[in-house]
């Protein structure tokens, strides 16, 4: 179906589908079941608007009108668009980020397993992988990644407060993403390819640090 000139999607058919198809190789991964993830990409800047995955969508098979925009105040540009994610407010803490483009949220069970496991040290450490090297600005398997963790709460809110002060209250590195104790991952990217890479990145050196702690890789 076409999208009406005067619809808030005009003009981002590339952009769906470039989000419909990471969705469905998500899914087919496993790190999108059951509904869950979302996914965002940056499509004005000032002021700040997100084409964001809609509320409860089956990422496997996104389809066309699977998407709402909203602006910076995670509330959709428009009034007749589908609901918002609950989690869009952490979507708009991590897009406002100096060159982040699109942001990716997914539940695989590696993550959701090893953010349990971590949880007590508020973070998790990547040191010294040859992989580290896909994260943007690495260029060293010499790097020690801190990926913080923080509690889940359905309190989107008070979590994307305590996010954003983390991400910008650090004076050293920014880290490329964070885990919410067993629920998932957010990461980003200058672009879609990108952020794209840095859960594949991530995923890959989560599974590592499973397997070397001793747990069983799920
Ligand atoms: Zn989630």
């Amino acid at each position: 179906v076409p999208t009406a000139a005067s619809s808030p999607l005009a003009g981002l058919g590339s952009q769906i589908a470039a989000l419909q198809e990471c969705g469905h190789d998500f899914w087919r991964r496993g790190w999108s079941l059951g509904t869950s993830s979302n996914y965002s990409l940056v499509v004005a800047r000032d002021p700040l608007e997100l084409l964001l995955t809609a509320s409860g969508r089956d990422k496997g098979r996104l389809g066309s009108d699977d998407f709402v925009r909203v602006g910076a105040d995670g509330v959709p540009t428009s009034a007749g668009q589908p609901r918002a994610s609950a989690e869009t407010l952490l979507h708009v803490v991590a897009a406002r980020q100096p060159g982040v483009g699109a942001v990716l949220h997914t539940h695989s069970a590696t993550a959701t397993v090893l953010s349990d496991l971590c949880s007590a040290a508020a973070g998790v450490e990547l040191a010294g992988y040859e992989m580290l090297k896909g994260l943007a600005g690495v260029d060293s398997h010499q790097h020690a990644e801190w990926v913080p963790i923080f509690e889940n709460t359905q309190d989107i809110p008070a979590l994307a407060a305590e996010v954003g002060a983390a991400l910008n209250g650090t004076a050293t590195a920014r880290p490329h993403g964070y885990l919410i104790r067993r629920h998932g991952l957010y990461t980003w990217g200058r672009d879609l390819a990108e952020a794209r890479r840095h859960v594949e990145v991530f995923e890959f050196l989560f599974e590592c640090e499973l397997r070397r702690r001793g747990a069983t890789a799920p």
